[in-house]
This record gives C-alpha cells, structure tokens and sequence, in this order.
C-alpha cells in the first residue's frame, strides 16, 4: 500500500448533510462509496462560518480559539483564545505542519476573503484568495501541478451563496452541488495527472449546512455536516459510525502527518476512518513489512479505555481492535511497534504476526 505523503482538504461551504443525496453528486458518492464517511458530523454553535472554519482547522471550539462570530477579526473579539502558538494566534494545522515539518509544502486557495484571516499566513507557500468558480478550483489545479503540495485546503463558497440566494434544498442549490462536485473530480484528475493521487488523502466537509435562506441557529440541517475520507490507509466503503466533529479535523490531519498536537486542541484523530494505516506507518518508517496475505486484518480499530494498558483483541477474525488510553493515538506509531512485536511472541492471542523483522524504534515518520 502506498504511504500518505499529502492532504487535501475540500471544504465547501454551506454543503451541510442536507445537500447529499443518491444522485446530485456523483463524484462525492464514489468517494464515499471507496473511503470512509459520516454525513453525521457536527460544526459548533453558531452554525455560521468563520466559528465553525476555525474550528475545523483549530482543533477546538469557540470557547477555546474564541472565534465566535463572523464579526471576529485577529485585533477584534469578545473572548481572548486560552492559548497562542508561535504563529500569534491560536494554532491551526497550518502552523502546526509549518513548525514541525519545515520543508512541508502548504497551500490554500479560498474563494470567500474571510478565510485567510483565520491561520497563520506566514505559514503557507501559497495563500490566495480567489474568488467565484471555477476559479479557485482551476487556480488549486495549478498549485498541484507546480507544487505538489504536502497540504492543501481549497474552499468553495458556491453552495452557501445558492443556499442564501435560492433556499438550502432548493433546485438551484442542489445545482450549485453538482457543480461543486463536478470541480471536485476535476481536482482528483490533477492529482492523478500530478502522479500524487496514490499517496494523497482527501477530506471533504463543509463548515455548515443551512435552513430555508440561511443559517445560524440550532436546528440539525444546520449544524450535520459531511466528512468523506478517501485514499492510501482509509478504509473503503466504511461508515464512520464514532462521533466526529468538526474540531477533529486538524487533529485527524495531524495524526496523519505523525505531528505532536498542541495542547490547546480539544479535537480527537478520527481513526475509525482508517484501515491498515498504522502498519504502513510503520513500514515508513522502516522498521515492518506488512504482508499482503489473505490473512491480514482488514481493519485495524484503535478504541479509547479507562486504564493505561494496551490490550488487543480479534473480532470477526479480520479485525484487529488496539485498545488503550485516549493519549495514545498520538502515540501510536511507538505503542503499535510494540504492540505488534509483542504479539509475534504471544501465541495465546491467535494473532497473525505482521512482521517479517523486528521493528527499529529509533525512526520515525517523517
Ligand atoms: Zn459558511
């Protein structure tokens, strides 16, 4: 299996869960259909925009980044952030990927002006605002073509505008989905032409869905929103069943990556979303080889426990369930090299051993 050495992030904006159905997208459905997905994910309150993008790329909520309304700006707010990283502001994944992996190549192209105030602009190769499709999808066409980008956020406002002009639901807004999704197949194609497309993963979601004309309130079409994950190590065809929500986004992508969270996240890795990811992680970083034999598990789930314990237990024979303490998915390259190296010799288990030698725990990802 390939390994995961980009991410794209489509966020389109105002295509809350409302705007899925069975046929008015053809291409979100096929990423759906061979990755994992929820269109049960929630934005925070209020159900507006710039809460609800700093949310999904500051990996908490108003309450900890203080982005509370469309109003905030960097110089203006009502709440001040509980913490400020080394960009000046709350971090982002932005700035996270920026410290940890200096050489990552990072890049966002939105198409409404208010999203560059949200991250740390010294942080990207590539900041642009550009506005009105197909424009920002073409000019995110050229920024995979030239830079081949570690990370890459595109936003689309299409949908929200129809949704505000024409009501959410309404012909017209499921038009303006279906031309969003037209561009969205128009960005696999680049990264399928840029030979990157094996070694990306992409996330659509969306900062809020909406009501009648418009959006804000607590109400379900609101507040649900779609998270589509499709590439190397995400499971195919999985519906993501865990809660998820919009602040994981940044720690999901952070796992990914193999960065430290900073403290101040609240979000969790959303690693129901993902297969064998772990053990590629591990074939990265040098120390296993996975085999590819029929007996391999084809799931790999990390769940949560109270104790500080790692346990391992089988389920359905083709899943493999690594339970332990929440702290330890950031961890988890080191806590599965282990793990698995200890299974080898614990026959009790009825494991199937996936390594061929013993692991270096002296590497990682990078
Ligand atoms: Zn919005």
């Amino acid at each position: 299996m390939a390994s995961v050495q980009h991410v794209v992030v489509i966020g389109c904006d105002g295509l809350g869960s409302v705007g899925f159905t069975p046929s008015n997208a053809p291409v979100l459905h096929k990423l759906m259909r061979e990755g994992a997905w929820t269109l049960h994910a929630r934005g925070v309150m209020p159900t507006v925009s710039s809460p609800n993008w700093a949310s999904m790329i500051m990996g908490a909520g108003p309450e900890q980044h203080g982005v509370t309304s469309n109003d905030w700006q960097p110089d203006k707010f009502e709440i001040p952030p509980v913490a400020v990283g080394s960009g000046g502001m709350f971090p982002t994944i932005f700035g996270v990927l920026r410290q940890q992996r200096p050489k990552a190549k990072i890049a966002c192209v939105h198409d409404w002006d208010g999203f560059g105030r949200l991250l740390e602009t010294t942080a990207l190769d590539v900041l642009e605002n550009v506005k009105g499709s197909p424009a920002p999808a073409r000019r995110a066409i050229e920024v995979i073509r030239q830079n081949k980008p570690t990370f890459l956020f595109v936003h689309f406002d299409d949908v929200d505008h129809a949704g505000h002009t024409y009501g959410w639901k309404s012909p017209e807004f499921f038009a303006a989905v279906e031309q969003i999704d037209a561009l969205i197949g128009d960005l696999l194609a680049a990264l399928s032409e840029a030979g990157i497309r094996n070694h990306t993963i992409v996330i659509m979601t969306a900062d809020h869905g909406g009501k009648g004309k418009g959006h804000g309130d607590a109400t379900m079409e609101e507040i649900e929103i779609p998270w589509v994950l499709n590439g190397p190590g995400i499971a195919t065809g999985h519906e993501i069943k865990a809660p998820v929500n919009t602040y994981d986004l940044a720690p999901t992508i952070a796992w990914i990556f193999g960065l430290r969270p900073p403290s101040c996240w609240i979000g969790k890795p959303v690693l129901e979303a993902f297969n064998a990811i772990v053990l590629d992680r591990q074939t990265r970083a040098g120390g296993i080889q996975c085999q590819d034999s029929p007996r391999k598990f084809k799931r790999i789930i990390m769940a949560e426990k109270a104790s500080n314990t790692i346990a391992l237990s089988r389920n359905r024979g083709d899943t493999l369930v690594i339970s332990g303490p929440s702290e330890f998915g950031f961890g988890l390259c080191a806590a599965v090299r282990s793990v698995f190296y200890w299974s080898c010799s614990c026959k009790a288990l009825g494991l199937l051993c996936p390594l061929t030698k013993p692991p270096s725990p002296s590497r990682r990802p990078n």
